[in-house]
């Protein structure tokens, strides 16, 4: 294949993982033309593009070398390693995104009394996901009928396909209107950052961690939070006490009042109402609780 100095990112077309995937690279600092077909975004501004595809399709992209990176569910990721020939590239997941989360469950028909795997024996189970169902059969020591479903899994159990189904969960509501109940968790998943194991060694690798260390800022600050306040000196370590989790507060002099400090802390998630109320009580005032927008350590 012909080498290329401009690296590509794989991403959904159309579906759960569009809006947010766009949303974090464009957080990145990364802009892109789109073109007619839209299969195809040109990066402007930074060597990056984007190729927009099937979630499905994504592992198998990296894996042959089309992308470098690609924007998928740990869900579809696990299952492509799982089910991939010996000979394709094993990826990796290089970073959790914190969107796109779902489990990758068993859901039973609710008059079921499920208590354990062991009475999945014998049972057929219907999914799309054969390779994460078969691994968790195996390691449960359960020996059970796998029937592979492209969709519609959900409806397997009434139309007498199946016993029980392995599919994914958010809310449950899919379950409940299909009388099913989920039962069991085989993953927990959300969107990730997938790659290959070994970084490309030219201006690709460079832009790459580049990239990742842009990604890293934008996930932490998506939950953090910046503590502005003032205290006295000797109310100051029992205010440090009751500070949200986080780095070791910097401290700043007043102008013109010795006894007087000034606090800023990056807190690591919400900051709420409570938590400021108990902290003015231990002495601190002037309080202000920041979004960040922007944090390169
Ligand atoms: P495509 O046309 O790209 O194949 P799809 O129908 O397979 O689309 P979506 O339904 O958009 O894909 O789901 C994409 C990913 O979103 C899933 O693989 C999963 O990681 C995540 N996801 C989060 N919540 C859910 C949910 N309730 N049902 C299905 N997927 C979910
Ligand atoms: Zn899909």
């Amino acid at each position: 294949m012909k080498p290329r100095d401009r690296l590509r990112i794989a991403m959904q077309k159309s579906g759960r993982l569009t809006e947010p995937a766009l949303d974090m690279l464009t957080r990145c600092g990364l802009t892109f033309r789109q073109s007619r077909d839209k299969l195809f975004c040109f990066g402007e501004g930074e060597p990056v593009d984007l190729l927009l595809v099937r979630d499905d399709d994504i592992p198998g992209l990296i894996a042959q070398g089309v992308c470098d990176l690609g924007i998928v569910g740990r869900n579809v990721l696990n299952e492509f390693q799982l089910t991939a020939g010996l000979e394709t590239e094993p990826l990796a997941e290089l970073r959790s995104l914190g969107f796109g989360r779902c489990r990758l469950s068993i859901a039973v028909p609710q008059e079921l009394d499920y208590q354990e795997p062991r009475q999945l024996e014998g049972r057929r189970i219907a999914t799309s996901y054969p390779g994460l169902l078969g691994e968790w059969l195996r390691t449960q020591g359960v020996s059970a009928g796998v029937v592979t479903l492209t969709g519609s899994v959900e409806i397997a159990p009434k139309l007498g396909t199946a016993d029980a189904i392995c599919d994914l969960v958010q809310s449950g509501g899919t379950l409940v209107a299909n009388q099913l109940r989920e039962a069991d968790v085989l993953l927990e998943s959300e969107a990730v950052l997938a790659g290959p194991l070994t970084l490309p060694v030219d201006e690709r690798g460079d832009m790459l961690e580049l990239l990742l260390k842009r990604l890293d800022g934008v996930i932490q600050v998506r939950e953090s939070r910046l503590l502005l306040l003032q205290t006295s000196r000797h109310t100051l370590e029992a205010v440090t006490r009751l500070l949200p989790g986080g780095p070791q507060p910097t401290l700043l002099a007043v102008a013109g009042q010795p006894d007087q400090l000034m606090l800023q802390a990056l807190c690591a998630g919400e900051v709420s109402w409570r938590q400021l109320e108990e902290i003015k009580k231990a002495g601190a005032r002037e309080m202000f609780v920041l979004p960040v927008e922007k944090m390169l350590a």
